[in-house]
């Protein structure tokens, strides 16, 4: 297999046995990068010098002898809705276009400090709205199984930049399934730790109570690694969790004798693809194989996911959003005659169509007159679809399944059509809802060779769980060594 498509343990190995440098490493991913951005439309704008003097530091430390960080010379990209000194950080939005970033995010701040070279920003769905990337207001990202395909959003360059590996780690958000949904699309691993696990600081906020950042690999060991160098207590974020992360990567084990395994049976239903169903009863039977026991779970409220999500995100978001308004931050419409004429020009010209039907509806669902009716209703409905949750998780030790009831489906098949749009969040949402960690895995391909994905979600703070007992799962299936041949 050719080096870029090792995993970043393959790789820190042959750094460690010098069989290649870290400059060499990020050379070959800045080639690969040159080679198929253009068809991909993954990056919006790049840090290959910053990553250059990150791999030579690496190779020095190496050469001196010294221990390096499991992931210290791994190419990551990050998405272009994480702030860091110095690059322009869009959003892929057009309000953005020109900001450039003042500080580093937090999880910025981690990785430099575990010199991983940072190659890039991310393509996106215009601020992180959207669940096939055609919403970026530059270009839409592709599938690198298949060009004509989505690659799932809304952190789809990021997907897709590992899938078709161009770098061999990113990160992305997910507050409502933009990174477990593009992951699965792309035959990758993605996954959202617990609520609060990750610092958010530095993240452009989209929807806070819901925001999470994590990241996109190729196996489970390397999801595991990226998490422990992003993961932890950071006094800039009120939200941030104060307790330790733990080591899981070096204890991963294929032993899940005796674990519960509850499949959710309200989203395995009609709407469900039968290769995907199919795909997930081979990942029963192989954690039957294992010894874990499998259990029916009922969600009867996991129906209501979708319209409970679209109130609380968009309220959230048409306050977020209220800051760009052509004061500080970027763009600033011209020949104004007034403060509230510039205001208004500037998010008129400066946010695309899905951003301002978001706002709109955000802003409808706070107003006094409907707050109670649908904002208040939301956050009820919000804690029982939790509480329901919780509640399986007293049966079981974790719950399984699809991460979207399709695989990637065609580019502008779904653009034009915002509810058949919002629809393919319906199994990534009650996670969020809920702030529980929730990963999506590679499990097998469909009749065209597209890749499908399965969920498992654990509950809060319990990622040792989830990780091994997907650990286990990816061993016996052995097919994450698939890549697309692009
Ligand atoms: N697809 C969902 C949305 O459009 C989720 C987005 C996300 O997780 N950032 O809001």
């Amino acid at each position: 297999m050719e080096l870029l498509e090792k995993t970043a343990a393959e790789q820190h190995k042959a750094l460690i046995n010098k069989e290649i440098s870290a400059l060499e490493l990020v050379e070959a991913s800045i080639n690969r990068i040159e080679k198929l951005d253009n068809t991909l439309g993954t990056f919006n704008s790049f840090t290959f010098d910053e990553a250059r003097n990150t791999a030579k530091k690496v190779d020095e430390k190496i050469a001196k002898g010294e221990t390096i960080p499991k992931l210290a010379g791994i190419p990551l990209a990050l998405k272009d809705n994480m702030n860091m000194t110095g690059t322009k950080t869009t959003c892929s939005s057009k309000i953005l276009e020109n900001f450039v970033s003042p500080y580093d995010a937090t999880i910025v701040t981690k990785l430099k400090e575990n010199l991983v070279p940072i190659i890039g920003k991310t393509n996106l769905d215009e601020f992180a709205m959207g669940s096939s990337n055609e919403n970026s207001a530059f270009r839409p990202v592709k599938n690198p199984y298949n060009l004509s395909k989505v690659p799932g959003g809304s952190s789809g360059g990021s997907a897709a930049a590992v899938s078709a590996s161009l770098s061999t780690l990113s990160l992305g958000s997910d507050t409502g399934g933009s990174i477990r949904l593009p992951a699965s699309f792309c035959g990758i691993v993605g996954f959202k730790p617990t609520y609060g696990r990750v610092s958010r600081y530095g993240l452009v906020a989209f929807a806070s109570s819901l925001d999470q950042i994590g990241p996109f690999t190729k196996s489970i060991e390397d999801c595991a690694s990226l998490y422990e160098t992003i993961a932890g207590y950071d006094e800039k974020d009120s939200t941030s969790l104060k307790l330790e992360v733990g080591n899981i990567s070096d204890n991963l084990s294929k032993d899940i004798k005796g674990l519960k395994v509850g499949v959710i049976s309200d989203l395995m239903g009609d709407g469900t693809a039968d290769c995907i169903k199919a795909s997930i009863q081979n990942s029963i039977e192989t954690f039957k194989k294992l010894g874990a026991e499998i259990k029916e779970i009922n969600l009867p409220l996991v129906k209501h996911s979708i319209g409970v999500y679209y109130i609380v995100a968009t309220a959230e978001a048409s306050s977020n959003l209220a800051r760009f308004d052509g004061v500080r931050y970027g763009f600033r419409a011209q020949n104004c005659q007034n403060l509230l004429e510039m205001y208004t020009k500037t998010r008129a010209q400066g946010f695309g169509d899905e951003v301002k039907r978001r706002i709109m509806l955000g802003t409808y669902a706070l107003s006094s007159g409907y707050y109670d009716a649908y904002y208040k209703k939301a956050q009820q409905l919000r804690r029982l679809i939790a509480n329901d949750l919780n509640e399986a998780f007293k049966q079981v030790d974790i719950l399984i399944a699809p991460t979207c009831p399709t695989t990637a489906f065609d580019l502008n098949s779904k653009a034009n059509d915002p509810l058949q749009m919002y629809l393919t969040d319906i199994a990534t949402i009650p996670s969020n809802l809920a702030g529980v960690p929730a990963l999506s895995m590679p499990i097998g391909f469909d009749k065209d060779n597209m890749p499908i994905g399965l969920q498992i979600i654990a509950k809060q703070l319990d990622e040792k769980t989830l990780l091994n007992s997907a650990f286990a799962l990816e061993q016996e299936l052995g097919i994450y060594t698939k890549r697309p041949n692009i």
